[in-house]
């Protein structure tokens, strides 16, 4: 039988190239479908799958059983995935297992989900490709008013405490751990302990009430943040932060307030970089990543608000001082997302450098966190007084 040329490319067409690979080759040809990590978020969990190449995938949620079906075409696993979650409100286990055309990902939830799922490029933080899966209860029209209900009487009831609202933010989390050094020591983590614990200290005083941006390990987009504090009123903002540099020398407090003009020197730019950044490395989805500064902040209003920020800005640098061995690097302005506020002071705290010896042992230390948090306390009733 002769085979004719068309039907002999249409054979060859159909012969996976791998094949005629060495077999070191075949293995890096397949994607991989690497690890799975997890982010339980008040109101909804995000799921984030490791990647060794993009993917092609399909994600539906199912309502009975309630569950969510991930394929990703012509993948493998590296490792078996098969996890339970203990105390989390909608995800109760997560298996992967190879399927015909690639890998199949099973979420079984504890109650019918809605899905957004989309895939994340490498970025340079080190991630690398990634699907995310953000999983978050499907609630009836009467459940959805009931939530809103129940938000919008929190958020009333801070508004008309009569007391001065002090949003905390602590920078980074979930999949953005911000500046890391070592194993042990994320930005992420440390800038929340501070934050709870100023909002401990600040629960104490009488006519102030503290509202925190984030209360766990998830990612909060930079402008959700702003957003946040804007719903409760907030009368200031204060962003926690932890820095690092090229150099080992760099060390100190920087408190920065808003600016729409650039950095001042390359060491700010630097920093203003990485930490607008955060919305690309926290997770969020490409088309909603904002431009840094939009030039909505004008005139009067603008000025009086920045004019406060520095104010502020300089009490929390002198209080900050009283903590050990700490050094002072100043009050620095630039075009930081995450300040963008045209209603009230916001200032951005760099607690320390990662990459300093001294700034790192102080950065590590529980009790001089707790200073901090003493301090900044001191600084904002001393701002708001
Ligand atoms: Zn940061």
């Amino acid at each position: 039988m002769s085979i004719s040329r068309r039907s002999f490319l249409q054979i060859l067409a159909q012969i996976p190239v791998w094949v005629t690979l060495p077999s070191g080759v075949v293995a890096a040809a397949r994607l991989r479908v690497q690890a799975l990590r997890h982010w339980p978020e008040p109101e909804r969990t995000r799921l984030v799958l490791d990647l060794s190449a993009a993917a092609r995938f399909e994600a539906h949620a199912e309502k009975d059983p309630p569950r969510i079906v991930l394929r990703i075409l012509s993948a493998d696993l590296s490792q078996s995935i098969d996890q339970r979650f203990a105390g989390e409100e909608l995800v109760e286990r997560v298996r992967a297992r190879p399927v015909d055309d690639g890998v199949e990902l099973v979420i079984d939830l504890k109650r019918p989900c809605e899905l957004n799922s989309f895939p994340l490029e490498p970025n340079e933080a080190g991630k690398g490709h990634r699907i995310v899966l953000d999983v978050s209860p499907r609630l009836s029209e009467h459940e959805q008013a009931a939530a809103t209900a129940e938000r919008l009487s929190r958020i009333e009831e801070v508004r008309r405490s009569g007391d001065r609202i002090v949003a905390l933010d602590a920078g980074h989390g979930g999949e953005d751990p911000g500046t890391v050094w070592g194993r042990s020591l994320r930005e992420k983590d440390i800038a929340l302990e501070v934050a709870k614990l100023l909002e401990k200290r600040l629960h104490k005083q009488s006519g102030l009430r503290p509202v925190m941006t984030r209360t766990g390990d998830y990612f909060v987009p930079l402008a959700r943040r702003q957003q946040i504090a804007r719903e409760f009123g907030a009368d200031t903002f204060v962003s926690l932060h932890v820095n690092a540099a090229g150099s080992k020398q760099a060390r100190g407090v920087e408190i920065y307030f808003l600016s729409l003009k650039g950095a001042v020197d390359k060491a700010a730019r630097e920093l203003i970089d990485r930490e607008n950044a955060a919305d690309i490395v926290g997770g969020v989805t490409p088309e909603k990543v904002q431009e840094p500064i939009v030039d909505i902040l004008m005139g009067m209003k603008r000025d009086r608000t920045m004019k406060e920020s520095e104010r502020l800005a300089e009490i929390l640098l002198r209080r900050m001082l009283e903590v050990g061995e700490t050094a002072a690097r100043g009050v620095k302005q630039g075009p930081l997302a995450v300040l963008k506020s045209i209603d009230k002071p916001s200032v951005l705290v760099e607690l320390g450098f990662f990459t300093n010896p001294t700034d790192r042992k102080l950065l590590a230390n529980s009790r001089t966190l707790d200073g901090y948090s003493r301090e900044l306390a001191r600084g904002i009733v001393d701002y708001l007084a």
